[in-house]
């Protein structure tokens, strides 16, 4: 491909305060073309914040961030234009139907008409909800808003998809399609980048994944890799330990709780 940049995505010593709070400290990752990559991270470990930042809606407070050999910051239309987002917590327009709202982000990306209709159907019968495509997006529950998120963020074919946390409310089957399409994605040669607390979706899709504790990288490689470094069996274990919230000490804090031996925080 003649455009194909380097990398995908590129962090160059990324930080982010919120006043005096670190949430992202000094944060340096290349995610390379085709890559399926997964942050994982504690709750408040600073991936949202992270996520927000490469898709535009966060300045750094210093350092750059290149997305398909763009600058987000002075190159901001042609970043964006490379990508798709869907936040952990979409919010739709409610008062257009589910067919209406893709049609309007396909305009906003300058889709072409000849184009959209098919485009629209193929994602609506992909993600199940081609029979609700008339119905108003208020009416969705939160797994279907969050796969016409999805279909919005693909509705211009992106290079690099974004999505956060992307299994949270979702059904099984839900979570089992969204595997599929990441993979098929992949598989087409776009790159997708997610966040997940869920070790097992890492651990089956992820060519790599970073591990995110209090705003750091602590570490970034295929999860195989992760394991046998440490030792451990399981991604989770691996996570546990990176981030120093070994399960044991879990386990007996609430023991001790539930003992009610007054030792407990
Ligand atoms: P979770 O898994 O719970 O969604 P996360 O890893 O996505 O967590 P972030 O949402 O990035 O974490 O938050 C990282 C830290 O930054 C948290 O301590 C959070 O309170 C703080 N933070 C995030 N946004 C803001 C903000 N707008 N103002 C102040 N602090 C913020």
């Amino acid at each position: 491909m003649a455009d194909m940049p380097d990398e995908a995505i590129v962090l160059d010593d990324v930080s982010k305060q919120f006043g005096g709070y670190q949430a992202v400290q000094h944060m340096s990752l290349s995610v390379h073309c085709g890559e399926l990559f997964g942050l994982l991270g504690a709750n408040g470990a600073g991936k949202t914040t992270t996520i927000k930042m490469m898709v535009g809606l966060l300045r750094p407070s210093s350092g750059r961030i290149r997305l398909w050999g763009h600058d987000i910051v002075s190159d901001a239309l042609q970043a964006k234009s490379a990508i798709g987002y869907v936040p952990d917590n979409p919010n739709l327009y409610g008062k257009l139907t589910g067919r209406e709202m893709l049609s309007f982000l396909a305009d906003m990306y300058h889709v072409p008409r000849d184009k959209q209709r098919s485009r629209i159907e193929v994602l609506l019968e992909t993600f199940g909800l081609a029979s609700h495509g008339n119905d108003l997006v208020q009416s969705y529950s939160r797994g279907m808003t969050q796969k016409l998120a999805l279909c919005g963020a693909l509705i211009h074919e992106p290079k690099i998809l974004f999505l956060d946390e992307p299994t949270v409310g979702l059904d099984p089957v839900g979570a089992r399609q969204l595997k599929d399409v990441m993979l098929h994605l992949r598989n087409e040669g776009k790159t997708v980048l997610l966040s997940t607390h869920v070790l097992e979706v890492a651990d089956a899709l992820c060519d790599r994944v970073g591990i995110v504790h209090e705003g750091k990288l602590e570490a970034v490689d295929s999860p195989q890799a992760l394991r046998s470094s440490t030792g451990d069996e399981h991604l989770e274990d691996v996570f546990l330990h990176l981030t120093g919230k070994e399960r044991t000490d879990t386990a007996l804090q609430l023991i001790k709780v539930f003992e009610g031996d007054g030792s407990a925080p």
